[in-house]
Formats: C-alpha cells, structure tokens, sequence
C-alpha cells in the first residue's frame, strides 16, 4: 500500500540545563494513504514532538531534530529549506490542535482566517476565497455560514471553533491531517460529532489522519492502526482491532485495562501505577521496568527492541524476545 507519509528512524532531543531530553527517540512508522494512524500515550511520551517534527515545528536552540528521515511525496521534509516547508505545511499537510483559540488571530473575522490559506496556497481572489469559505464553514456543519463569517473567534463555543479549526486545515485539500487532540477540551456530545465529521471528511476525501490522543475510546472510534508510546518510543503497534483484542506489551495491556469514564481525561484515569520515568535519567533498560509487574531481571539492563510478533504487529518488550532464554 502506498504511503501518504513515511517516518524513517526520527530522533528529536531537547537541550536542557541538566541534560538532553530525548522526547522522541530513534521512532519509525508510516501513513497508509487513505488510513487513520493513531499515536497513543501518556503525556510526555513524544507523540506531540513527533507531530511537531514532522511539521517542522520543533523550535531550536532548545529542541533539534537530530537524525531521521521524512518521507512525504517523495521529498525528505527534513531536509527541505523554511520556505518550501511552509509551502506544504497548511497546505499538502494541515495541522489542528487541541485548543484551537491559540491558532486563530483573536482579532481577525473567522471567514478572514478561512481565506488566508485559499488565498495564499491556492491563489484565490478575494471573492472566490469567500465563496469557498462559506462552503467549507457549511461543510464543517455550522449552520448561518455567512454570519459565522462575519464573528470573531470569541464570539463562538469552543466545539465551533475546533469546527472551523478543521474548516481551515481540509479547505487546500490536504494528503495529510494531523490532529493533536483535537477533541480533548471538548465534552463528550461534541467531541463525538467532531470525530464523525473527520471520519466523513477522511472518505469523502481520501485524507489520511495521523491523530495524536491519549484516549482509547477516540482510538477504538478512529484508528486503522495504532501506535502505543512510552518515553519517546514506539511499544507497541499494530491494527486497531488485533492491538485491542490481543495487547501484547504490559503498558499496552495496562492502558487497556483503565476503563475510560465518559467525558474525563484518561490521563487522570490510569491504573498503572508508577510513573514514568524522568527523561533526564533513562538508564539502558526497559524504561516501563520500574511498573512493569512481569519485570525480569534482563528488563534492567537492556533494552528491547521493536520486533515484529505477528502480521502488522510489533512490541518492544522481552517477555516476546526469543533471545531472551539464550541470555
Ligand atoms: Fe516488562 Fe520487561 Fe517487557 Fe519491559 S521488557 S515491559 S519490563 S517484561
Ligand atoms: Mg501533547
């Protein structure tokens, strides 16, 4: 199957007074063309600076991507200049977040904010930039287009406002959306619309979807294949339903086993207990041993590696590494 993108060993570090972080360390993975790939993870796992990279969003002197390859269309993003980056970004890759009022110019007309990228990638007029912006707001099911238009951000709920987050973000017909929690600051009524809309987005368009979350439910609802994260490396990956029914890492089987509770945050939900570990000081080991209750005394000191176990599924652990009884 073809690719819409193609993570090839990315490593991004961040430069701090005590050390170097690695936020995202030595992850590979890729974008079927037309699928939803999830990443999943606690918070601070790196599924957020893995989107950032890809993005070309990583701020230097503090944070660097330092080796890796990016694979979009044939061009490696990690070695494009500023200026073509900035040509794909918004335009062949769009981006939303999870707070949406902090993309959005706070004093400029919503509709103004819809035709900038029409009118900057797509070489729109004015006019037609307009015409194309109240379609999309419709598109986006927000009913009276033109008044929207004419609002500013402040004057509209938050689920409006992700709305037309992704109004912005499908309106230069993307390859790729990435989307960093998009529904996270929603209630649950909301979020479960907004999902819907970016799945019917997704088949009327043949986007693909890389989406950032640290909740199963929005997983179990979105994702062809998931990606599980833990101190900035992939655990475990597989298809949705085989990593559902049959979690192979004990993070994995952990985070499954934490019910997710209608309308709260996972991360306040987790029964694993533990935390994870300080990215300043992550020793050559497992770095879930110190929660992990199948811990061996090999987990202590060495590292394993993503392996595959079975069709389109991979874990990092050595509970599954045949090696393991020759050490
Ligand atoms: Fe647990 Fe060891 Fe597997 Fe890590 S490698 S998850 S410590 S069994
Ligand atoms: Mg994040």
């Amino acid at each position: 199957m073809d690719n819409s993108i193609e993570i090839d060993h990315l490593s991004t570090y961040f430069y701090t007074e005590e050390g170097a972080v690695k936020a995202v360390d030595d992850v590979s993975f890729r974008v079927p063309l037309g699928q939803t790939v999830c990443i999943v993870g606690e918070s601070g796992c790196g599924k957020s600076v893995t989107a950032m990279s890809i993005m070309g969003l990583v701020e230097e002197p503090g944070g660097k991507v330092i080796s890796g390859k990016i694979d979009f269309s044939g061009e490696d993003l990690l070695k494009l200049d500023k200026h073509s980056l900035r040509s794909i970004r918004g335009n062949e890759i769009a981006m939303i977040f999870q707070e949406p009022m902090s993309s959005l110019n706070p004093v400029m007309k919503i509709g103004e904010q819809i035709m900038e990228p029409l009118i900057i990638h797509l070489k729109m007029s004015k006019k037609q930039a307009r015409t194309r912006a109240i379609e999309l707001i419709e598109q986006v099911g927000i009913s009276r287009p033109e008044q929207i238009a004419d609002s500013y951000p402040h004057e509209l709920s938050g689920g409006m406002l992700q709305r037309i987050m992704i109004a912005i973000a499908i309106s230069c017909n993307p390859k790729l959306l990435i989307a960093d929690e998009p529904t996270t600051a929603l209630d649950v009524t909301i979020q479960a619309q907004i999902l819907d809309m970016l799945r019917d987005i997704k088949t009327n368009s043949n986007m693909s979807i890389l989406l950032i979350t640290h909740d199963l439910g929005v997983v179990a609802e979105m994702a062809d294949y998931v990606i599980v994260m833990y101190s900035g490396k992939i655990v475990e990956e597989g298809e949705v339903v085989e990593l559902f029914e049959r979690p192979k890492h004990p993070y994995t089987k952990g985070l499954l086993k934490s019910k997710p509770i209608i309308n709260q945050r996972l991360e306040e939900l987790y029964s694993i207990p533990g935390q994870v570990p300080n990215p300043l000081d992550l020793q050559e080991s497992c770095y879930f041993h110190d929660r992990c209750e199948q811990c061996m005394s090999i987990c202590q000191t060495k590292q394993p590696q993503l392996q595959e176990v079975g069709t389109q599924q991979k874990v990092a652990c050595w509970l599954y590494e045949e090696a393991v009884a020759h050490v």
